[in-house]
């Protein structure tokens, strides 16, 4: 638009410029007066060094641009028109492929900072080409690396080996301990030309993956174990009963052992899927308002013939505690906790079950004056099959998996457990609901 104006403005004063150069030319001829022709003559003049000087001002303030290579050639120029067209064509060439080149740098950029696994580059030296934010804090380095032999930076045996092997054409994966973590690398040639000159390391952290793959290997080792013995059991008093080997006397109490060893299997069985249904968070999506005492009511009243039996006396006190959660969870949990505190205890001993709160926060303590635990025991509880008193615990139908799953549930309500025991005095352990606790 300005281009334009400014066109059309120098058109219009070159018009003018020649109108009145044509009309001095009239006057001079028509005239002999001296002043008039002077006069005449300085308005030319003045018109003239105008139009020169808008002229100029526009170029120079670029309303009007020099022509471009491609105006160039409908403008004259002709024996250069090929060459300026083309330098025309590679000059764009150039701009698109440098903004693509940008573009594709700017997202691996953001891919590879963003990444949460390390991605180290390296060339056929050995030396860092590229190293992302994830690499540095696996490898425990900080700062710019490039240039610098990976070794230098990690001098671990097995990264090494998966490197050299990488050099040597060959991809190759290892796993190694750097800084309390368990780092796995995934060492790949970059073959140019069917020679390798370079090697692309990934770092994985399998710390997590590795903990849970070990306990998942040894509670299938532990369940078998478990499952063995009371099967083996019911196998050998059935054997002896069908064979006709047990007098006849002896069968009730044969058959009374089988039972209670089948009873054994089914609460073990029951454990495991509980515990398997946890680990597999089944139950992550249940959320419901639960009361805390009605649960601990329904508790007593399930474990009362148990609580007789044992002559354990139980009391439940405190006031209604609602929290978001999961009632099944809650249920075991309680359970769990009340059936070691009879289980655990002496004729005539006590279990006090209280739910309140403390500074708003709710909490559910269940306190016995049983058998207690030794403090060198007090860290394994909670792990699974883990018991003070292997034997105690098989008597009284133990499963070696009940505070296990309290733990679980408590991690799950993200509650703290307050776990606190005097050998030969009692146990108290306290789950507090102040989404606090984690797995
Ligand atoms: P179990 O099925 O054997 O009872 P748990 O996981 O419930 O397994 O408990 C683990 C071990 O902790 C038990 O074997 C027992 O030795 C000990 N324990 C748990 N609760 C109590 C308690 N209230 N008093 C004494 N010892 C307990």
């Amino acid at each position: 638009m300005k281009e334009k104006l400014a066109k059309y403005l120098l058109f219009i004063i070159a018009a003018v410029s020649a109108l009145t150069a044509v009309c001095v030319r009239f006057i001079c001829l028509r005239t002999s007066d001296v002043v008039s022709v002077t006069v005449w003559t300085i308005a030319v003049w003045f018109v003239i060094t105008a139009s020169a000087s808008a002229a100029g001002m526009a170029i120079m303030f670029k309303v009007i641009k020099p022509p471009s290579p491609d105006e160039a050639e409908g403008d004259g120029y002709a024996e250069f028109r090929p060459l300026i067209h083309r330098i025309g064509e590679q000059r764009r060439e150039l701009q698109e492929k440098r903004k693509e080149l940008e573009d594709k740098e700017r997202k691996l950029d953001s891919i590879t900072e963003n990444m949460t696994e390390g991605l180290v580059l390296l060339d056929g030296e050995g030396l860092v080409v590229l190293m992302n934010k994830g690499a540095g804090r696996l490898l425990g380095t900080v700062g710019d690396t490039e240039g610098q032999h990976i070794f230098t930076i990690c001098g671990n045996n097995l990264l090494q080996a998966a490197v050299h092997t990488a050099v040597g054409g060959h991809s190759c994966r290892e796993t190694f301990a750097q800084g309390g973590l368990l780092i796995q690398a995934i060492a790949s040639p970059v073959v140019v030309d069917g020679a390798s000159n370079g090697v692309v390391l990934m770092l994985l952290d399998v710390t997590e993956r590795m903990a849970a793959e070990d306990m998942r290997r040894e509670f299938t080792a532990n369940v078998s174990h478990e499952l063995k013995t009371p099967i083996t059991s019911i196998s050998g008093y059935a054997e002896m009963m069908m064979r006709g080997l047990a007098k006849p006397e002896d069968l009730p109490a044969l058959s009374g052992k089988i039972y209670s060893e089948a009873q054994r299997l089914i609460a073990l069985i029951a454990d495991i899927i509980r515990l398997s249904r946890l680990d597999e968070g089944s139950t992550e999506s249940i959320s419901e308002p639960v009361e805390l005492l009605a649960s601990a009511k329904k508790c007593v009243e399930l474990l009362e013939a148990k609580a007789t039996n044992c002559r354990v006396t139980v009391e439940l006190t405190g006031t209604e505690q609602t929290i978001k959660g999961a009632a099944q969870l809650i249920d075991e949990l309680v359970m769990n906790l009340c059936d070691n505190a009879i289980k655990y205890n002496q004729p005539g001993g006590h279990v006090w079950i209280y739910v309140g709160a403390r500074n708003g926060v709710p909490l559910l303590a269940v306190t016995d004056d049983g058998i207690g635990i030794e403090p060198e025991h007090m860290d394994r509880i909670f792990e699974r099959f883990y018991r003070v008193e292997k034997s105690r615990s098989k008597e009284t139908g133990g499963t070696g998996l009940g505070l296990s799953i309290v733990k679980h549930a408590a991690a799950w309500h993200k509650a703290t457990i307050d776990a606190d025991s005097v050998p030969g005095k009692g146990t108290r352990i306290v789950i507090i609901f102040d989404g606090k606790g984690e797995e």
